[in-house]
């Protein structure tokens, strides 16, 4: 079937599977557009699609790039995506970007990015999820990660912005968590006091060239007396703090050897497959929490009640234990069906 055939009507969940697991770009493509759906139906199907390809993830090295706006995350994913690819590597790059829900504006997606590198074939590139709550968000991006996976893309690297709560999100669901600085104007203050850099695997100060090679180099110090003070996530790995430029080159292809080396370092260690581990039940957790939450609010009594028991508690006539026992008394009962994962999104 050509591909303008599979865009015309829906595709059954076998069709789904199947072009994934071949790397049908174009089917991959829909699989993630299924994935990001809100429509309860959708969720059904993209569930059943994951529930099946799960087997076939996990296999990928999965990078978390983060940095401020303007540090050069774009130039730095072009740069090292299109080396890669040239190796042979297949390369999915995905991205989380809550500004694009907050303000309807995305920082990340607003210009012309990555544009070499979205020609290449061996490149997958997918723009962050639009509306909802970071919460929302995240799960989209984390179930495309593992689509990609299934499709065989063996790098996958997920972008993100330096602000709000996204770093944290994204250093949740990747195996290495690359930082990117510029030198001066009190950005490593910045990262350091936003506990980013604790987050950080490895640091890379960017646009080392010209007249700001000196700063860079300069930063490069701070930042490796800073860590010092620091306990290193993973066992028996220093965070490197690396240069580099995109308009000279340098430091390009170091940084993914250090990549490469770290995961081996994981690997051989069972660090990454605790690392794995502990995000997915996280992630388990956190969603079940988040069930939880809607179950309870979508509950009328609840909901009827809980501003008076608010009061209540605040004007001392109810201690708040007791409180919160009522409010438990009226989840007793046959369970309705709502509290679905995906309704959370909105
Ligand atoms: P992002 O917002 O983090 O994605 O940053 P961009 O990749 O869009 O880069 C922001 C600006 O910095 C652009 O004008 C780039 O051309 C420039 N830039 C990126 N990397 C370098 C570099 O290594 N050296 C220099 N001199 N400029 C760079």
């Amino acid at each position: 079937m050509s591909e303008q055939q599979h865009m015309r009507r829906q595709l059954t969940t076998d069709e789904y599977v199947q072009g994934v697991l071949r790397g049908d770009r174009a089917i991959l493509g829909r699989a993630i557009t299924l994935i990001e759906s809100d429509a309860p139906r959708h969720a059904t199907q993209a569930q059943e699609l994951l529930q099946r390809v799960l087997p076939s993830t996990g296999r990928s090295i999965r990078v978390g790039i983060t940095g401020v706006p303007g540090v050069g995350k774009s130039t730095l994913i072009e740069t090292l995506g299109t080396r890669l690819c040239e190796r042979g590597l297949r390369l999915a790059v995905l991205t989380v970007d809550p500004s694009s829900s907050l303000s309807h504006g995305s920082i990340l997606g607003d210009k012309t990015r990555m544009e070499r590198l979205s020609r290449m074939q061996n490149a997958f590139i997918r723009p962050s999820p639009t509306g909802g709550a970071l919460g929302g968000v995240t799960r989209k991006t984390r179930e495309s990660i593992l689509i990609c996976e299934a499709a065989g893309f063996e790098v996958i690297l997920v972008e993100t912005v330096g602000v709000g709560q996204s770093e944290i999100a994204v250093h949740a669901m990747t195996d290495c968590f690359v930082l990117l600085a510029l030198a001066g104007a009190g950005d490593e203050l910045q990262a350091l006091k936003k506990g980013v850099v604790e987050l950080a695997d490895l640091i890379v100060i960017t646009k080392a060239d010209g007249p700001n090679r000196e700063r860079v180099l300069n930063a490069k110090a701070d930042y490796m007396r800073a860590l010092r003070y620091l306990t290193p996530t993973t066992g028996n790995w220093r965070v490197p703090v690396l240069v580099s430029s995109a308009q000279t080159g340098e430091g390009i292809d170091q940084i993914w050897a250090t990549i490469e080396e770290y995961r081996a370092l994981a690997e051989a260690t069972g660090t990454l497959l605790a690392r794995r581990q502990v995000q997915t039940q996280q992630w388990f957790d956190a969603l079940l929490m988040e069930a939880l939450q809607r179950y309870l609010y979508a509950n009328p009594q609840v909901s009827e009640r809980l501003p008076q028991l608010r009061q209540a508690v605040v004007l001392g006539q109810i201690p708040v234990v007791r409180a919160v026992e009522e409010v438990l008394q009226f989840l007793q009962g046959p369970l309705p069906a709502f509290a679905r994962v995906d309704q959370g999104d909105q």
